[in-house]
């Protein structure tokens, strides 16, 4: 039958310089529909327990999901999965643009990455043919020059890449794969591609993706931007601002952290906000690649001043919260001037920017000084830090070695009660969104599968704006599990199928089912996406327990449950962290006491052979 999902795998022995083509059994895709779930059940079947993720056992598996590639508004990502240097646990993350429709077009659902090659090299997929390229010219160059590089050598403007810069070569535990200018950047996928010696992977495709039902599928297309066209907030806030469309509500709420979250929100906010510097700085508005009308991303150029030529796509919501709100820095060029410099030299903007905040207030309590920082004073609100420490993070030059640790190795090395405001969850720094202000976002950041992200558990942006509209309830700690862990189902279907989450919150699940049928021929009810996503909860969930974790791992920042808010509309408030994970752990099928999934949950999702697994580690 001809459908979106052509079960093609590429697998690329690194060590061996072998490449295999295979494919997925018919079984795995229906039952783990594609993009998330299925990296999910290929990462756990894959990798051994405890393996070190810079190490050749670790893999990258690059997959794309049944929309990827097709007219679907927001379907054009790819996801990667891998064991992650950051936290030593499950990872994924996710990227727009065109390197996920391109491999696609190329004519694989995945590809998987193993070994380490003996010197760098880069993957060039051309269609069917794939093969490994010297990628000794290129080592040390940005993400920038690599890409311009590698469509010289390839004497192909239309190739698509993925690669790394300096930062993920140096092994930094947070450094990111970047596309275009787009990242794929949480979790350190950066360095695990750095530790495999692969600088980029180049894809060309020229065929086209197939659709089972052209004419069904082209009408529940129509009727998706219909919708997403009618959820007015949405089609009018993107377009101008992106995802900094909430943030005066974030900060008014006392959502948006400043200073290292010790404050809820500022009154100096406002010259981060999208609605204050768009006219200065937008050249632009652009968008991932044509299935999106939104246009969220933003072109931005300095004109004048001491960043003046700085060119960079974003910044976007959470850029403006970790170099911006959690460093005090209030000036926007300088904001975008980290930005562009995270994405030429491949690191990850939230980690990088709360990592600094860390040291600044490290620095402020006389914790590190200036013999440690290269003379420097880390002051918060010194704006001109930034573009020298991110250099020196990407290098792992000098002060630049301790900050590439991250916040949470760096407070283990530091002690002195350091650890209590280093602010990640099992060593992934937090997104821009504070719990004490919408306590049910403590869930995402406490049990995600991948650590602190604001993704991690669901979708923080718009599960802060739901519980900021139920007024003084969402200081409440009680009854708050079920709207993360809708939040979180739903969000697993969008990153399987794969749908950008902007788009998708405005399309009904019969929508969705309708496109993922339409395309593939299969006929998928509601809930057996519902199960498809429960599947991935455990997979990932079973993962995590497998490498050691335990309901205590499921925890916060000491900030966050202990210290109140100092100043804005939360003022005062903290997390009850076990109230919101007893009620957690019981929607979610997993054992109250060690938070390992019960095994009849597990089985009644088939996942036999991974309740086998967590028998023993229930014994153990
Ligand atoms: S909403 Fe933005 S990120 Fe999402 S698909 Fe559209 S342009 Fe890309």
């Amino acid at each position: 039958m001809i459908h979106s999902i052509q079960r093609k795998l590429l697998r690329v022995d690194l060590t061996e310089r072998s490449i295999q083509r295979s494919v997925i059994d018919d079984e795995d895709v229906t039952i783990f529909l594609g993009g998330r779930v299925l990296g999910d059940i290929y990462l756990y079947r894959e990798l051994l327990p405890s393996i070190d993720p810079l190490s050749p056992e670790n893999q990258l598996i690059f997959g794309t999901g049944p929309l990827t590639g097709t007219s679907a508004p927001g379907s054009s990502r790819y996801i990667v999965h891998a064991k992650s240097p950051q936290t030593g646990l499950y990872m994924n993350s996710l990227a727009g643009g065109y390197f996920g429709p391109e491999l696609r077009k190329a004519g694989f659902d995945m590809v998987i990455i193993q070994g380490k090659a003996e010197k760098p090299v880069y993957l060039s997929i051309s269609n069917d043919n794939a093969e490994l390229k010297d990628a000794g010219p290129i080592w040390g160059m940005d993400t920038q020059d690599t890409q311009q590089f590698i469509k010289s050598d390839l004497q192909d403007d239309k190739v698509r890449i993925a690669c790394i810069g300096p930062a993920g070569e140096n092994l930094v535990c947070y450094a990111a794969i970047i596309s275009e200018r787009r990242a794929a950047g949480r979790g350190g996928g950066g360095g695990v591609m750095g530790s495999k010696n692969l600088k980029a992977i180049a894809v060309r495709g020229t065929n086209k993706v197939q659709i089972a039902d052209p004419e069904a599928f082209k009408n529940v297309v129509k009727r998706a931007y219909k919708d997403i066209a009618a959820n007015e907030a949405v089609a009018k806030g993107f377009p101008l601002y992106g995802t900094l469309m909430a943030m005066p509500t974030l900060n008014d709420g006392g959502i948006t952290p400043w200073r290292n979250w010790q404050n809820g929100g500022s009154d100096k906010a406002v010259n981060l906000y999208a609605q204050t510097w768009r006219d200065e700085y937008v050249k632009k508005d652009v968008r991932c690649s044509p299935p999106c009308n939104l246009k969220c991303s933003k072109l931005v150029l300095s004109r004048e001043g001491p960043h003046a030529g700085v060119l960079t796509e974003g910044p976007d919501y959470e850029t403006e919260y970790s170099f911006g709100a959690s460093c005090n820095v209030t000036d926007q060029a300088a904001v975008i001037e980290a930005d562009a410099l995270c994405d030429k030299l491949g690191l990850d903007t939230i980690s990088t920017g709360l990592t600094i905040a860390f040291a600044m207030e490290c620095y402020e309590k006389g914790i590190i000084t200036s013999n440690d920082t290269d003379g420097e004073e880390i002051l918060f609100g010194r704006s001109e830090l930034l573009p020298k420490l991110i250099h020196k993070i990407a290098y792992r030059r000098n002060f630049g070695a301790l900050l590439s640790l991250g916040s949470k190795r760096m407070s283990e090395k530091l002690g002195k009660g350091s650890e209590a405001f280093a602010m990640h969850a099992k060593g992934m720094e937090l997104g821009g969104y504070d719990p004490r202000g919408a306590k049910s976002l403590a869930l995402i950041y406490a049990c995600g599968s991948r650590g602190g992200c604001h993704k991690s558990g669901g979708a923080a942006n718009g599960q802060s704006l739901r519980e900021l509209s139920t007024g003084t309830d969402r200081f409440l700690n009680q009854g708050k599990a079920a709207i993360t862990q809708s939040f979180r189902d739903s969000r697993m279907i969008a990153d399987s199928a794969i749908l950008c989450a902007f788009p998708y919150g405005s399309l009904s699940p019969e929508t969705i089912l309708s496109m993922l049928n339409a395309a593939t021929g299969f006929h998928w009810s509601k809930e057996d996406l519902q199960i498809i996503a429960e599947r991935g909860n455990q997979i990932e969930r079973a993962f995590n327990v497998r490498e050691g974790l335990r309901r205590a791992w499921d925890t916060l920042p000491d900030r966050i449950l202990n210290e109140g808010v100092k100043t804005g509309s939360t003022a005062g408030q903290t997390v009850d962290l076990d109230v919101l994970i007893d009620d957690f752990y019981e929607l979610s099928g997993w054992d109250l006491k060690t938070g390992i999934p019960k095994l009849d949950t597990l089985k009644k999702l088939g996942l036999h052979m991974i309740a086998k697994d967590m028998e023993m580690c229930i014994k153990e």
